[in-house]
């Protein structure tokens, strides 16, 4: 069954972390349907090993497996130490546990997307399309509006925050920061209209591109997760501020 024609292809490689056989290997023939390149691991030490030896452009990875809890491999992946896949690497983590608390606890991870078990192939390679066409638009290609790649750079706070769209690159007080694609999409929505109060819904389907039956508290994790990388101080934000019954606002202006 041919599906619809998913429009442009994405060369990318993603890694599948999954001890059932059969799951892995349908997912590995549906990713690779779509152009993409697979690599697969049945449990967590093979992951992190491949990880290290080729960093994929995204992981797909279940959260119970045999010998290493998948929360500590997407950590051990994130920490990205020697060599290892690379503190921004997205992550679209699988799992049967179905309650909310352990999508929470997946979404604190800083993964970008989550899917419970059962789930469509189809949908997760809509998904894993997703993450990956925001996460690969990266400074090689060429500029949505035929600019220079410095004509995406935006200024906020008298230069305390920089984003560079082109780039997909953020400067908080000088200094770049790694951010994955879920904390780069809000904080580039927020700062698209600094002082705009835009709700956690409004994010989530903005990030996403897609319809998204989420969680409030997915956003909540991931603002938590971006804090941490551009506050001065995380617990009293002065860049990104909560509105209560509202969702979330840039506080700083953009810079002349
Ligand atoms: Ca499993």
């Amino acid at each position: 069954m041919g599906g619809d024609e998913g429009g442009d292809e994405l060369a990318a490689t993603v890694l599948v972390v999954e001890d059932e056989l059969k799951l892995r290997e349908l997912l590995r023939a549906y990713l690779e349907r779509d152009g993409l390149a697979v690599l697969s691991a049945g449990t967590g030490a093979e992951a992190l090993d491949i990880a290290a030896k080729a960093p994929p452009d995204l992981v797909v990875l279940d959260l119970g497996l045999p010998d290493i809890p998948g929360e500590e491999v997407a950590r051990e992946l994130r920490r990205g130490g020697s060599g290892g896949a690379g503190r921004n690497v997205p992550i679209l983590i699988l799992t049967a546990k179905a309650d909310e608390e352990d999508r929470v606890k997946g979404l604190e991870l800083g993964a970008d997307d989550y899917v419970t078990k059962p789930f469509s192939p189809r949908e997760l390679v809509l998904r894993v399309q997703a993450i990956l066409r925001r996460s690969l638009s990266q400074p090689g290609q060429t500029g949505r509006r035929g600019e220079g790649e410095r004509g995406d750079r935006m200024s906020f706070g008298e230069g305390e925050l920089i984003l560079d769209e082109g780039r997909r690159e953020a400067l908080v007080r000088g200094a770049p920061v790694d951010l994955t694609p879920t904390e780069w999409g809000i904080l580039s929505a927020l700062a698209s209209r600094p002082g705009r109060v835009y709700s956690r819904y409004e994010l989530l389907n903005r990030v996403r591109g897609y319809e998204y039956a989420g969680y409030d508290r997915t956003v909540d994790s991931h603002v938590k997760n971006l804090r941490r990388k551009i506050e001065a101080d995380p617990r009293s934000p002065r860049l990104v501020l909560t509105v209560l019954g509202g969702g979330y606002r840039l506080a700083v202006r953009r810079d002349v």
